[in-house]
């Protein structure tokens, strides 16, 4: 299998970039296309986290001093230099993940689109006159500090949007980044890394370690002045349990169990194919992938011989060129896990209407995208979030029902609606509890809008990542009130007349605002 740039001399320099501050054992990285052996790498331990966060504050210090605009050109060259070794990146996110080559160049496309962004938003950090304590006396200015250093803790699942996504904003605030991807994903982030050095970082304001998140979690969490972390839920609340105790300021991005809502008038082909790539999309690997599919009476039973048509045509298979449409699980405990869930539901009365078996002839980590009916509330997978490619379909008899069991669940990250009839549609997604609802898409409307903030409600997280939200976090914010004239406090006067004076000034005020408004 050609992996073209990420051969193994390249994988061994990229692993040269990882903070250590002296030799560590190393823990074993596999290709899922294969189950090949791809590389050792080095398994960084607190004293690398110290290490790399207090290289990361230097770094940030000269980093922060740097007028805005220049730091905003290091987002705009990225955004070049990411088109331009689009295929390098590629091939090594691909080794990675097992993804196919589409879903991969997703990541490209929303990384370019990410730099651009902030780069063009250098706004948000100017300080800005406010309303002052005493109109015309007292001059109130905000200004927007970095935070210092922030820690990303990210997942395998888009390991270049997930790590570099959210470290652009934190560094165009000015901030020295650490970053601690997972695992099997370390190399995309050092290439990540080595590309913004090629777009004019300085070197080492990011740092990457790597290795095991319950070791490395606490010294980072401990140390940094911000972490944002991307992941599971169940990890997230132990990450947001340190942070309150380290009194870090945190930013979570978790798990959902998104649903797709099929209204009545809904055109039955346009919002099956929609779904298909809304539910098997990077094999469902996705946090906002679809898992359960609401569809109303009247238009079941031709959206379901639509869907699962289109999910039975899905090409599948291993490869560094765009054929397949889905690719790879990312590893065996993926498989483990989807297999379970699709075992748990047949043996409890759930019908497979397609998919459901593994598919070892294309690789050790296949799994075919799955269509299950008749899911049940005891069934694992009802409620439980899969992170795999297997959808439950659901028979509704109203928008009100679909609305209803839509919210019933403890997640609230994403959604999508589809009709034709988007103003319908739109109500419709103001009533779904999740942090983005699509109408007519199935996430890529939401996540690919970078002005408007995104991220969970619910169990699916807390704070956003995109839009104003997604770089103002990385800041602090700080006012400066001066004094003009006289002071706030009576001075020689009687209390009496300071209270009474104040008291018919407040209602003025009032009145006067009333007036301008
Ligand atoms: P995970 O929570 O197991 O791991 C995520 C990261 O946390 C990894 O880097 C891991 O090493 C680290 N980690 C593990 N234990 C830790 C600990 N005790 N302390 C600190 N860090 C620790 O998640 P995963 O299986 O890699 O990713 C899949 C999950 O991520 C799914 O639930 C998915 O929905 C979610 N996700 C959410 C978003 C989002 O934007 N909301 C995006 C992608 C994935």
């Amino acid at each position: 299998m050609d992996t073209a740039w990420a051969n193994p001399d390249r994988l061994a320099a990229l692993r040269e970039g990882l903070t250590r501050v002296g030799d560590r054992p190393t823990f074993p990285v596999e290709a899922p296309f294969t189950g090949e052996r791809i590389a050792d790498v080095p398994a960084c331990i607190a004293a690398d986290v110290d290490a790399a966060v207090a290289q990361a504050r230097e770094a940030g210090t000269a980093w922060a001093a740097r007028p805005v605009a220049e730091r905003a050109d290091v987002l705009s060259d990225f955004h070049d230099i990411v088109l331009d070794r689009q295929d390098d990146l590629l091939d090594v996110m691909q080794l990675e993940t097992g993804k196919t080559r589409r879903d991969a160049f997703e990541e490209v496309l929303d990384v370019a689109a990410t730099a651009q962004h902030y780069a063009t938003r250098t706004d948000l950090l100017a300080s800005e006159r406010r309303a002052g304590a005493l109109p015309g006396l007292t001059k109130t200015v905000v200004h927007r500090h970095p935070v210092g250093v922030v820690g990303l803790i990210t997942p395998w699942n888009y390991p270049l949007t997930l790590t570099v996504s959210d470290a652009l904003p934190a560094l165009l605030a000015g901030n020295g980044v650490v970053l601690k991807p997972d695992e099997s994903t370390t190399h995309t982030a050092l290439l990540a890394r080595d590309l913004l050095e090629d777009a004019g970082l300085p070197p080492g304001l990011l740092q990457v370690v790597s290795g095991d998140g319950a070791d490395l979690g606490e010294p980072l969490i401990s140390r940094v002045d911000h972490i944002g972390f991307t992941g599971s839920t169940a990890v997230g609340r132990e990450v947001g349990a340190l942070a309150g105790e380290h009194l870090t300021d945190v930013s979570l991005e978790l798990g959902g169990k998104n649903p797709l809502l099929v209204l009545d008038d809904a055109d039955p082909e346009k919002a099956a194919a929609g779904a298909v790539r809304a539910s098997f999309a990077n094999a469902g690997q996705l946090c906002i992938s679809t898992e359960r599919l609401y569809v109303h009476a009247d238009a079941y039973d031709e959206f379901v011989d639509a869907f699962v048509r289109e999910t039975r045509n899905l090409a599948l298979g291993a490869g560094f060129e765009y054929g397949p449409e889905m690719g790879s699980l990312q590893s065996e405990q993926q498989l483990e896990k989807v297999a379970a869930h699709v075992e748990d539901a047949v043996a409890r009365g759930a019908t497979v209407l397609a998919g459901g078996r593994d598919r070892p002839d294309l690789g050790p980590y296949f799994y075919e995208p799955t269509v299950l009916e008749d899911v049940t509330a005891e069934m694992t997978l009802s409620g439980e979030e899969t992170f795999g490619p297997v959808v439950a379909l659901y028979e509704v008899d109203s928008v009100e029902e679909a609305v209803e069991r839509a919210n019933d669940s403890p997640y609230g990250l994403n959604a999508s609606v589809w009709t034709t009839d988007t103003d319908r549609g739109e109500r419709v997604a103001e009533r779904i509890e999740c942090g983005t609802v699509n109408v007519n898409e199935g996430y890529a409307a939401a996540w690919a809008s970078i002005d408007a903030p995104m991220g969970g409600m619910k169990d699916s997280g807390v704070g956003r990542r995109h839009g104003d939200e997604g770089l103002l976090k990385y800041t602090e914010s700080q006012t400066v009130a001066t004094q003009r004239g006289v002071r706030i406090d009576p001075g020689p006067l009687p209390q009496s007349l300071w209270t009474a004076g104040l008291t018919l000034g407040l209602r003025a005020l009032k009145r006067v605002s009333g007036w301008v408004r």
